[in-house]
């Protein structure tokens, strides 16, 4: 028996998961590192936490399957995205903290790249809306920042890389500075059509092209295993952004296709195939993958607040005990008593893009009682992806048949059937849920030939299909109460000021 380690490096834990060939999660093992916060709304990692977790996780798992290392195929790495760090070239020590994705600090450099009219500019070329999300600012920030790093990047001496990029430099025996196209993808310096560093970006951004990695296939072999960390040269073969190895494990492989994974937020991709679709609705536009040299592009949507609204129920409210919980409730009661929650705790996004709007609790009555808010709270989970399917759809002209969930929500069955419902599509669960750390396995397992693309359209399987049963009138007249409850959220914060 041969077996694919997906390491799957995430924002609060390093994880290792083994698959068996025949695609069964054999076990995993996770460890998680410390957030540190320098400063309010500034988020980083230790780089030496993020690397150590992760060698560790990987041979506390391959210990605990009993696994031969010499029978390890291959690895496949997948990461939290955009997340910047900076080493040196020959020692490898990092110069700096990970500055983590989630991190503020650089949105005043962002508003200036806006001031000076690069918003659209920047959004042909990557595909992306400009924000401090994205790799840009934050090595701006440390090329600015951190004493004698440029004089250093400009000499040669310097590596800027994601995490997929410094955990291939640390992990290969090799030491090679690569990363590949969906993670050079969100740093907001890479040309989504033409493939490669944009050299008006890094001029603008003043980034010497010096730093930047090499970009290559998201499925290929890399380098190998240090020898070192489980005594075999093991092929590391595939660097992907989590999103993008989770679209893939989905099985998502053709045009028009869907996952939506449902976590603290949602985060929605459908495959355009070989087309980058621009939107008109504030979309971003991404690599799904490289494969054989050849670009699959990938419609991205969010939605900000989805579990976290039943997280709040339960933490700040302390109306339910448990998320799980929130199902049983749901269903008690025959509808939602014409309740509407509109989670929009920081704002909302596509397609309403308004940062003043905040929560709103509409349509309570006498009788709205504590199962109407639970039933109220996941109905807007659904309604909120409805919209951004919406504007995929909108954008691409494409109607996907059906779209395929994961996440820590996507076990609710009432929440998964009224999403079903609200956006009239059939909603389908896999079999297996860790479909990040799958579809980093699959782009391994390809890349040394382990598995074919017969293979691995396979391997994905349906756990629970749930299909649209209610009437289109009953669809249309709470769609319209929706909109109609989303437009009493807007624009709150800011009122007073107009
Ligand atoms: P993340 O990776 O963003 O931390 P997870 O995929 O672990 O998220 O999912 C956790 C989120 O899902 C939490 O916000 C939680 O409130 C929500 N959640 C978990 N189980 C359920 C459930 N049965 N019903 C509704 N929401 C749930």
């Amino acid at each position: 028996m041969k077996y694919i380690v997906s390491l799957d490096q995430g924002t609060t834990s390093s994880r290792a998961v083994i698959f068996d060939e025949n695609g069964q999660q054999v076990t995993s093992h996770s460890i998680e590192f410390e957030q540190i916060y320098p400063h309010p709304g500034w988020v980083e990692h230790d780089p030496g936490d993020i690397l150590s977790s992760q060698i560790d996780s990987l041979k506390i798992a391959v210990e605990k399957a009993g696994v031969s290392p010499a029978d390890i195929a291959a690895i496949g790495i997948t990461n939290q995205r955009e997340t910047t760090i900076m080493w040196d070239r020959q020692s490898g020590n990092p110069i700096y903290n990970a500055i983590v994705w989630q991190c503020r600090r650089t949105a005043p450099l962002v508003e200036r790249l806006k001031a000076d009219g690069l918003s659209n500019v920047v959004r042909d070329i990557t595909g992306l809306i400009p924000d401090a999300y994205f790799s840009a600012t934050k090595i701006r920030w440390l090329l600015d920042n951190v004493d004698g790093a440029r004089e250093r990047a400009e000499r040669g001496e310097m590596c800027f890389g994601t995490v997929d990029s410094f955990l291939a430099y640390n992990l290969t025996e090799e030491k090679i500075h690569v990363t590949d196209a969906t993670n050079a993808s969100r740093t907001m310096l890479f040309n989504i059509r033409e493939q490669k560093w944009d050299e008006m970006l890094l001029r603008t951004m003043n980034i010497p092209v010096e730093i930047m990695p090499e970009v290559v296939d998201t499925s290929c072999v890399i380098g190998t295993l240090r020898r070192d960390i489980l005594g075999h040269p093991i092929p590391i073969a595939a660097l992907a952004g989590d999103q993008h190895a989770a679209l893939f494990g989905q099985g998502c492989t053709s045009s028009g296709m869907v996952k939506n994974t449902y976590g603290t937020g949602c985060f929605m991709l459908m495959n355009t195939g070989r087309n980058p679709v621009k939107s008109q609705n504030g979309l971003l536009t991404t690599l799904a993958w490289r494969i054989d040299g050849k670009s699959v592009y990938a419609l991205e949507g969010s939605v900000f607040i989805a579990g976290a609204v039943i997280q709040w129920l339960r933490d700040e409210v302390k109306l339910i005990s448990s998320a799980a919980e929130s199902e049983q409730l749901a269903q008690s009661v025959k509808d939602n008593g014409g309740v509407y929650i509109i989670p929009a705790f920081t704002g909302l996004g596509a397609p309403y893009w308004d940062m003043y709007a905040r929560g709103t609790i509409v349509g309570l009555t006498r009788g709205a009682g504590r199962a109407h808010i639970v039933r109220a709270a996941l109905e807007s989970i659904a309604f909120q992806n409805r919209d951004v399917l919406g504007c995929m759809s909108r954008d691409s002209g494409l109607k996907p048949g059906s779209m395929r969930v994961d996440g820590g929500a996507s076990a609710n069955n009432f929440l998964m059937q009224f999403q079903a419902d609200i956006a009239d599509m059939a909603v389908v669960r896999p079999k297996i849920i860790e479909t990040t750390a799958l579809g980093a396995a699959m782009f391994a397992a390809r890349a040394v030939g382990l598995w074919d693309d017969r293979r691995i359209s396979s391997i994905w399987e349906s756990q629970a299909a749930f299909v649209p049963r209610m009437p289109t009138s009953e669809r249309q007249k709470l769609i319209l109460d929706w909109q109609k409850a989303v437009g009493r959220s807007l624009n709150w914060e800011n009122q007073e000021q107009q």
